[in-house]
């Protein structure tokens, strides 16, 4: 079996969720504009690393988009994300604070780790390359809300960041965050994540596998309301046995419990 950052996240938000996602094979459709535009946007850094055009790449890839039904949130248009998108890498191009040498190596590190039993847990790293010139592992966020910065040390907590960490044993890491605002703003936040973090998350990452092959799929999102994550959960439809919002939200697809280390190449 193979594991993804995205699978154990999902298991510790709500075990049942995982259950509908791998096990079922139930599938958020994709219509998110912004996840969509996330996608085109890690392709336009790649370009620019590769030395070509990264706004025609954005503008390629975003295309690929236009006719699609997309969902857009807060007045978004697709016009003004691609306006957005190529101001951000201008802005990007003109800070020049990340180096990624050898981009075909070290743009989406593939990264894999065997785990306990036949196990292996699987990662797509968006960089390995320097932030103002020191080594670091790399993660790109596309949003349109900048991100928490206080308290001093919050990014070191960050899951995903621990996970990548845990995986490579690189333990300065970064999230260089594209804002998509009026006044665009590129967030270059870096953190150290320490030996304890890794080993603990490798023992988070044994006990979740231990619980999912023992088949523990009760439902409990965790937070009361009005925080209840049921309210923006895609499977909501299931657990309120509303098949009209569940066909809305999702889409089957077979075989999933076998394929969920690609959703690391998902935004
Ligand atoms: S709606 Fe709530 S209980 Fe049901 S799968 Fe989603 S998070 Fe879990």
């Amino acid at each position: 079996m193979t594991y993804s950052y995205t699978q154990i996240s999902q298991y510790l938000t709500c075990p049942r969720r995982y259950r509908y996602r791998y096990l079922d094979g139930w599938k958020e459709k994709d219509t998110r504009a912004a996840m969509l535009f996330g996608r085109a946007f890690e392709q336009a850094l790649a370009a620019y690393f590769l030395r070509e055009d990264p706004a025609a790449a954005l503008f390629q890839e975003w295309s690929t988009c236009q006719n699609q039904e997309l969902q857009f949130s807060k007045g978004d248009t697709w016009d003004r994300m691609l306006q957005q998108g190529i101001m951000l890498l201008d802005r990007f191009c003109r800070d020049d604070r990340i180096d990624v040498r050898q981009p075909r190596r070290n743009l989406q590190v593939k990264v894999a780790k065997p785990i306990s039993g036949m196990n292996e847990f699987v990662a797509y790293i968006d960089a390995i390359g320097q932030l103002d010139g020191a080594r670091c592992l790399l993660e790109w966020k596309t949003t349109s809300n900048r991100y928490p910065e206080e308290p001093d040390g919050l990014l070191a907590l960050d899951p995903q960041l621990v996970c990548y960490s845990w995986l490579t044993g690189i333990s300065e890491v970064a999230q260089i965050v594209f804002v998509r605002k009026r006044l665009v703003e590129v967030q270059y936040l870096r953190t150290t994540i320490t030996d304890q973090q890794r080993q603990e998350f490798g023992q988070l990452v044994q006990d979740t596998i231990r619980r999912i092959e023992s088949a523990q799929f009760l439902p409990h999102s965790g937070i009361r309301f009005p925080q209840n994550p049921c309210s923006s959960c895609p499977y909501v439809g299931f657990c309120l046995g509303r098949q009209d919002l569940a066909e809305a939200a999702l889409v089957r697809r077979p075989g999933a419990d076998h394929l969920g280390w690609l959703d690391e190449l998902t935004y």
